[in-house]
């Protein structure tokens, strides 16, 4: 069976070791950019994902370039605790949640891919501009998949299955749902850097401060002790776009740090330095908060949808790249198992369709960052001890349902069934 992947981002690459390991040899990537960079900053891998990188054989290889938070601990723009809670094999789980460099966690998977399938697997410089349904080939029934380089020359590829995985303005998600036009956006605007700070609370804890207006977040991409007394941080900084901003800005460029230092400068916590922290990075980069609607339906013809272009979420709750590599699992496993092509995609989308749907409708809701949104509604001017208002029970409910709904639960996902198939004939 031939398999193309459009776009080499951290759901193709998953895709493609997964196939692989599924028992499948005839798979090619390919990439609209030139060239891989390690492009953006931190992003989690919850246990779920680092489960499956696992059973990739990649567990080794990741946990070399990232880092295993031990605590998530939220709290209120004055820097007072709303919840905490363990992460990783602290709080039970098989697997430990990593926190990597995107750009250098690509990078590692591209290499694998590389590794697994020859040097030729990944096709760089293609842009994708369509997918022909049902085509009559010398070799049966195909896909054909159309993509265009800079210097406007045309490269044609059949395949039996086609996976648009090509990211939040994905083509392939464009030509299946005409008219959708740009992501939305809530008005939220992030600011994303790295950072050398002074070591804060353990130096595994990510953190989480404000509430839906105005929130900081932070944590660690080394383990502590990698300098000394400083630590390397992730930062996200969001807040409530001012009037008058336009939605059509070229939201992925570096922007100054001074006026955003100057939006957080009243939070300096005895445990944190927030403005220091954005002070000091390296270059900030501005985003939209930016999802995508839930589809009916992902399949037309034997080509699906994969990762952001099929679900992009908004990052609360950090589950974009761990969504996409369990969609990874998940259309490997459905290939090589189902009777047939067919079967096969309509299994992944009832195992992984109405999940996302699920989850991009908490996420739109805070996710399990209702917590400090419900802190900052009962106690806007702080409290002396969150128990005072808001009961425990309800903090782990709103922190338990968001689990079970991501799949990420301890007691769901160390009971839950392998997604690695039996190797195929
Ligand atoms: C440059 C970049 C930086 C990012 N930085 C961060 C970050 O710092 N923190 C974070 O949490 N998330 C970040 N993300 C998003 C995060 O990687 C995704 O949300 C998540 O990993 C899901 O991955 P994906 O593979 O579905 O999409 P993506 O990672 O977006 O990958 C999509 C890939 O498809 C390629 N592509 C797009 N259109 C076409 C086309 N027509 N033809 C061929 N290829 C195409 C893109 O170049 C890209 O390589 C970033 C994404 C990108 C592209």
């Amino acid at each position: 069976m031939k398999i193309v992947i459009v776009g080499a981002g951290i759901g193709g690459l998953a895709t493609a070791l997964s196939l692989g390991a599924a028992g499948f040899d005839d798979v090619t990537v390919v990439e609209r950019s030139r060239q891989l960079r390690p492009l953006g900053v931190g992003i989690n891998l919850l246990p779920h994902a680092v489960r499956e990188l696992t059973e990739l054989g990649l567990a080794d290889a990741i946990s070399s370039i990232g880092t295993a938070p031990g605590r998530l601990s939220y709290f209120n723009r004055f820097g007072q605790p709303v919840w905490s809670e363990p992460r990783g094999l602290e709080a039970g789980y098989h697997w430990p949640q990593l926190s990597v460099h995107r750009g250098e966690f690509q990078l590692l998977l591209a290499d694998e891919v590389r590794r697994r399938f020859g040097a030729d697997a990944i096709r760089l410089g293609w842009r994708a501009t369509g997918v022909e349904h049902g085509v009559a080939t010398s070799d049966g029934v195909r896909e054909r998949a159309r993509f265009a380089d800079a210097a406007g020359d045309e490269l044609v590829l059949d395949a039996d299955v086609v996976v648009g995985a090509d990211g939040i303005h994905s083509a392939l998600r464009a030509q299946a749902h005409p008219g959708e036009g740009a992501p939305p956006w809530n008005r939220l605007v992030l600011w994303r850097g790295t950072a050398l700070a002074p070591t804060y609370l353990d130096g595994r804890t990510m953190i989480m401060a404000g509430d839906a207006e105005q929130k900081f977040v932070a944590y660690p991409l080394v383990a502590p002790g990698a300098h000394d007394g400083l630590t390397r941080v992730n930062f996200i900084a969001e807040r409530r776009a001012p009037e008058g901003m336009a939605e059509t800005a070229d939201w992925n460029h570096a922007v100054d740090p001074a006026p955003i230092v100057e939006l957080f400068a009243d939070w300096t916590f005895d445990w944190l330095d927030v403005p220091a922290v954005i002070a000091a990075a390296d270059e900030i980069l501005e985003y939209p908060m930016v999802d995508r609607e839930p589809l009916e339906r992902w399949t037309v013809g034997r080509t699906t949808l994969l990762g952001d272009a099929a679900h992009a979420l908004y990052p609360n709750g950090s589950n974009g790249a761990s969504q996409a590599i369990l969609d990874a699992r998940s259309l490997a496993f459905h290939l090589a198992t189902a009777a047939d092509v067919d079967a096969a995609l309509a299994a992944y989308e009832d195992d992984r369709r109405p999940v996302t749907t699920r989850l991009s409708g908490m996420t739109r809701q805070l996710g399990p960052e209702r917590v400090m949104q419900l802190a900052y509604e009962r106690a806007p001017q702080g409290f002396a001890d969150v128990h005072d208002v808001i009961p425990e029970t309800e903090l782990r409910e709103i922190a338990d349902a968001y689990k079970v709904a991501a799949g990420f639960h301890p007691d769901l996902l160390n009971e839950r069934s392998s997604l690695t198939p039996p190797v195929r004939a």
